[in-house]
């Protein structure tokens, strides 16, 4: 067997002259060992093609809709081209030259996908917060419970087969119990069905760039900017970054954390590395109140970068992936103590109006209070509001983003 992986990727070609953008898939196979397929000069990822990159709509019209489907038929017939020499050798096999001079029948495979969420979420016809391997709901997406059932791509089609009536748009129920059925999948449009020998959501693998470099690494750094502010702390944090000593493999930062503009996938990489003790430099003799927060927010962060370490391991023992697993539940057994800094513009609009009219009638009310009881009364005011904001946080806030959910499925994967 030759397992055979694929990689797309959009691309902006350049910031400087218009809106130029390319849309290459690129090829190679899995019995290659890495060192060899990462090599520039060894030629081992070819370009199979460009894909057509239609122009972008805005979110209105029908006629636009119609282009919409226009454009995804589109891609799954370039697709059909593309992988139309594939189905036949993965059927019945085709003689191939090896390296050791023999010939012999090799049956290669469609193994793997790489690509980016938003890429994967084109190529396999789903919505931007469904996840390509499984049916997980929306508003489970950031919790550790449950396993959900792995997508099956050709029940959606047996079932939109036997459903002709989802065709119309006046038969809201049926559409209704459709999207009920199938759970953040967009009709018809995964490039990948019809491939022999393929069970289409294996294509997608687990991706350290993507879903925790760029992904739950961006956001943990906000959070802990976040939680710095609120505990005073970002001074100590900035001066720990800055004392960094260098040690051979590790690239120092010139830059102190809140002047870096730029962060790639190597930036993250090597934050990996620091991060753990920098905040633990930082969050240094905790007053009374602080201990329980910081403790929460250092196990937090730790159980996560624990678990991207174990997550690069070359190979792994039910040992090893019982450790993931467990780093993976207590980071989310701890992530709570970020949720204040998850929240969204609105919610902070709402807790500012919240507060202001809780001062108000406070203001009102105070009028009516002896000026010896004034004091006690405005602590307890204090307490009140604070309770009340984080009520409000706690119930409009939540972790519930794709990347949250996708560390759920390395230990599938391995
Ligand atoms: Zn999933």
């Amino acid at each position: 067997m030759v397992p055979i992986i694929g990689m797309s990727d959009q691309t902006n070609l350049t910031n400087f002259s218009g809106d130029k953008k390319a849309w290459p898939v690129y090829m190679t196979i899995g019995n290659l060992p890495s060192t060899i397929r990462n090599r520039p000069g060894s030629m081992a990822i070819l370009l199979l093609g460009l894909l057509p990159i239609p122009p972008k709509l805005a979110k209105s019209s029908r006629a636009d809709k119609l282009q919409r489907l226009i454009n995804a038929d589109t891609l799954r017939g370039v697709f059909e081209l593309i992988f139309a020499p594939l189905n036949g050798a993965a059927r019945e096999g085709a003689p191939i030259d090896c390296a050791d001079g023999k010939i012999r029948r090799c049956f290669p495979i469609m193994s793997g996908w790489i690509a980016d969420h938003m890429e994967n979420v084109t190529l396999h016809g789903i919505k931007s917060n469904a996840c390509p391997k499984c049916e997980v709901p929306p508003e489970e997406l950031g919790s550790r419970a449950g396993h959900h059932r792995a997508r099956d791509y050709a029940r959606y089609e047996r079932y939109e087969r036997e459903n002709p009536s989802l065709d119309s748009e006046t038969h809201d129920a049926a559409h209704a119990r459709y999207t009920n059925e199938t759970h953040g999948i967009k009709r018809g449009q995964n490039v990948f069905q019809g491939l022999v020998r393929v069970s289409t959501p294996d294509l997608h693998k687990p991706d350290m760039l993507h879903t925790i470099y760029l992904g739950l690494f961006k956001h943990m750094m906000d959070w802990i900017q976040g939680f710095l502010k609120k505990h005073a702390r970002q001074q100590a944090f900035d001066d720990a970054w800055k004392a960094l000593p260098p040690y051979p493999g590790f690239f120092v930062p010139k830059k102190a954390y809140r002047e870096v503009t730029q962060w790639q996938g190597k930036e993250m990489r090597n934050l990996g590395r620091c991060l753990l003790g920098v905040l633990a430099v930082a969050l240094r003799q905790p007053d009374s109140t602080q201990v329980q927060p910081f403790r929460r927010a250092l196990t937090c962060v730790r159980s996560l970068l624990d678990f991207t370490m174990m997550a690069q391991y070359r190979s792994h023992t039910p040992e090893t992936i019982s450790y993931m697993e467990e780093y993976a539940t207590q980071f989310h057994e701890t992530k709570d103590i970020f949720l204040e800094f998850r929240i969204s513009k609105r919610t902070q609009e709402k807790a500012d109006e919240l507060r202001k009219e809780l001062r108000r009638q406070r203001a009102q009310m105070r009028e009516r209070v002896p000026p010896s009881q004034r004091r006690q009364s405005r602590d307890d005011d204090r307490e009140e509001e604070n309770d009340q904001h984080m009520e409000l946080i706690h119930s409009e806030s939540n972790f519930n983003f794709v990347k949250m959910h996708l560390i759920s499925h390395f230990r599938d994967h391995i």
